[in-house]
């Protein structure tokens, strides 16, 4: 797929060969398990499904498709897991971007609904992952920690509703110098310690469930970017050199596709998150900064969140520019942000430096829903995409298969649609979040 510029230049780094190829040099891509060579569409083919994308929206959905016997076809325009799914922060939790829209318009139904979204991906993932043997370094263990006093109220609150809810064994709320025998960082007031929330190597995930799918019979073709998409009751996927014609066509292009906008324009932002890894610590640092190898991010609106390798590197993602620009220089932005949690860092060698593309909905709730009767979009998942990827997923398998009751719940969330194009709206969406990072800083 053509890349914007600034992408182009954040992914070509000096960062060692990756293991896996057509892929930007992130460390995933360095460590990623083998993937079969790609195979591009060519001419004809037909599917129950066919899926545009091959991040986790597209990847998850086609095993969930494959594992209920339907015909499947993912056309992905690079790699599978070339996008965010394939470069993200690898931290799977229970926190669900737009919450507060849910509760409200969902009403009565909202607590059921919620409580499935918190913990039903992390179940599917933990299945899959024992089930076709996905080695993606599943760790459990998760921080979630208070910058300041302030956000201390609402995250003791999350605490005692987890406990309140059952899962007093698994949650421990730490507080002053407790909390340094978690986190070796002076950063933090007090953080809510989750052990159902944990970390993941995603595009070993992507792989892993792309490699499942195809064992199930899925199809999937990638260096095929998907140019048009034809209408009727068997709409197509139209590539330059193939076209798939299927009973339902999915787009899960999210942030990186810009197919259909004359339907979809105006309620999907692409911003860009930034993450570096630094060189493999001692054991001993590690220990000292971050001994249970917890996942952690912070209560900030524009969040810090960083995770231990296996290899002993800290992979540390911060900071979101909402114009989906990247900054000319990765570790020169990143590394205040890095040394602002762990001074003792200030000059550890950066071995990886990347950005992604993250797809941003102004009320923070996923998109899913339908522009015609067999041509369906789910996207948007504002940063928080490894379990909602995977829900997501089994409600669009649900809905091919004539229960559209999940599908529905999300489909029927009203979203505020601005009357710009991307580049105009992610401008507007960037002015609004530098609110909240005034909030965050003062
Ligand atoms: C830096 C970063 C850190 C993040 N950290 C976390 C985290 O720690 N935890 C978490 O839960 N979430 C995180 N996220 C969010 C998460 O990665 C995403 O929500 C999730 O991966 C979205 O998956 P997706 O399949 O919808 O999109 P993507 O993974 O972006 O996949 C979309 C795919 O569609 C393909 N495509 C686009 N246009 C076309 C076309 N015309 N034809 C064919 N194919 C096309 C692209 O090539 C791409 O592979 C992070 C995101 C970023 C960028």
């Amino acid at each position: 797929m053509t890349q914007a510029p600034a992408q182009a230049a954040a992914d070509a780094t000096d960062a060692p060969a990756t293991a896996v190829e057509g892929y930007p040099a992130t460390y995933y891509a360095a460590t990623a398990n083998s993937a079969p060579p790609p195979t591009p569409l060519s001419g004809e083919a037909d599917a129950d499904v066919a899926i545009i994308g091959g991040g986790f929206t597209g990847v998850a959905t086609a095993l969930s498709m494959a594992e209920r016997g339907h015909a499947v076809v993912v056309v992905e325009a690079d790699r599978v897991g070339w996008g965010a799914s394939g470069r993200n922060g690898g931290q799977f939790t229970d926190s669900i971007a737009g919450e507060a829209t849910l509760r409200r318009q969902l009403g009565a139904e909202a607590e059921a609904f919620l409580w499935h979204l918190r913990w039903s991906g992390h179940e599917l993932i933990e299945e899959r992952v024992r089930r076709y043997a996905i080695a993606c370094d599943l760790r459990h263990g998760h921080l979630r920690a208070a910058k300041k006093r302030r956000q201390v109220p609402g995250l003791r609150a999350d605490y005692e509703a987890l406990a309140s809810r059952g899962l007093g064994d698994q949650v421990a709320w730490v507080e002053g110098a407790e909390l340094r025998d978690w986190i070796g960082s002076e950063a933090y007031v007090a953080g809510l310690v989750n052990w159902r929330n944990g970390h993941l190597h995603p595009l070993n995930l992507c792989l892993g469930e792309a490699e499942a799918a195809r064992s199930l019979g899925a199809r999937i073709f990638e260096h095929s970017p998907v140019r048009r998409v034809e209408y009727g009751p068997r709409p197509a996927v139209v590539t330059d050199a193939g076209r798939v014609t299927a009973d339902t066509v999915i787009l899960a292009g999210n942030a990186y596709h810009e197919l259909e906008q004359r339907a979809l324009r105006g309620m999907l932002f692409p911003a860009s998150s930034h993450i570096v890894v630094t060189e493999p610590l001692s054991d001993d640092c590690i220990r000292a900064l971050n001994p249970h190898r917890l996942a952690v991010y912070d209560c900030n609106h524009i969040i810090d969140y960083y995770r231990v390798t296996p290899d002993n590197r800290l992979l540390f993602g911060a900071g979101c520019s909402y114009t989906g620009r990247d900054p000319a220089d990765i570790d020169a932005a990143m590394r205040p942000l890095l040394a602002g949690v762990f001074p003792q860092l200030r000059d550890v060698r950066i071995d990886y430096r990347w950005g992604g593309r993250i797809g941003i909905v102004l009320n923070r709730v996923p998109q899913l829903g339908r522009i015609s009767p067999h041509v369906w979009y789910a996207q948007g998942y504002s940063g928080h995409g490894i379990c909602l990827t995977h829900i997501v997923g089994e409600a669009l398998a649900d809905a091919v298969d004539g229960d559209t009751a999940r599908f529905e719940q999300f489909a029927r969330i009203r979203h505020k649609r601005l009357p710009v194009g991307r580049t105009a709206g992610s401008a507007v969406v960037a002015l609004g979040m530098l609110y909240y990072r005034l909030l965050d800083k003062f």
